[in-house]
């Protein structure tokens, strides 16, 4: 029955199906192989073994042009730089910062941009232990001005996660606004949830430990 059904089946349509496969299959290996990459790049930075770049020649090769594979929302801290927790260089990182790693407009526009422009193939969402914005959302403590609150606002969802009574349990709320923010990327933009769709665009959620220097990958 099946030989039968497949004998009916023009030749063209058995090559597309195949070719799509295919495509499908080089897609979902691309991506494992990009996040194996930028794996590979944490440990080289939580070892102590950074890349030595020659950063002149690399400055003066991207000057006409740049396609980051790779783009990452994340927190402002000053101590969870992506370009160094992934041992990174130059065009090779799309980095939106914010304080608490906000999908604010600006910033799906950033990601939007870099998808859409520049080819970029992965979206990391990276939130951090010890977080000053989840912690200031979670305390219950009115912000000193409506910029701040603009920044705690978006995060508060996340809070009901935590018991205030153990203040290491702000790290659910963290991993919570993690998932949240990387969800509402593709519902907040049809650009990119359309590329996701297709499957030209991989969401990645991820923690960094400030104590070990890991990145996690939650999603
Ligand atoms: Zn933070």
């Amino acid at each position: 029955m099946f030989l039968e059904l497949r004998a009916c089946v023009p030749v063209s349509i058995v090559i597309l199906s195949a070719v799509l496969a295919m495509a499908q299959h080089s897609s979902v290996a691309s991506a494992d192989q990009t996040w194996n990459d930028l794996a590979a790049g944490n440990h080289r930075f939580v070892v102590g073994k950074i890349t030595q770049r020659d950063f002149l020649g690399q400055r003066k090769s991207l000057t006409k042009t740049q396609h980051p594979r790779v783009a990452v929302l994340s927190c402002s801290d000053s101590r969870v730089p992506p370009e160094l927790v992934f041992d990174a260089g130059l065009g090779e990182m799309f980095v939106v910062r914010s304080a608490g790693e906000d999908d604010d407009p600006e910033s799906i526009g950033s990601l939007e941009y870099a998808v859409e422009h520049l080819g970029s193939v992965m979206i990391v969402v990276m939130g951090h232990q010890g977080c000053g914005a989840v912690m200031a959302a979670c305390s219950g403590e009115k912000p000193d001005s409506i910029n701040l609150e603009a920044v705690v606002a978006p995060i508060i969802a996340s809070c009901a996660r935590i018991d205030p009574k153990r203040p290491e349990t702000v790290d659910l709320a963290v991993r919570d606004h993690v998932h949240r923010v990387a969800q509402e990327v593709l519902t907040k933009s049809e650009l990119l949830k359309r590329a996701f769709d297709e499957g030209k665009l991989t969401i990645v959620e991820a923690y960094y430990s400030l104590e070990t220097g890991e990145v996690s990958r939650l999603r």
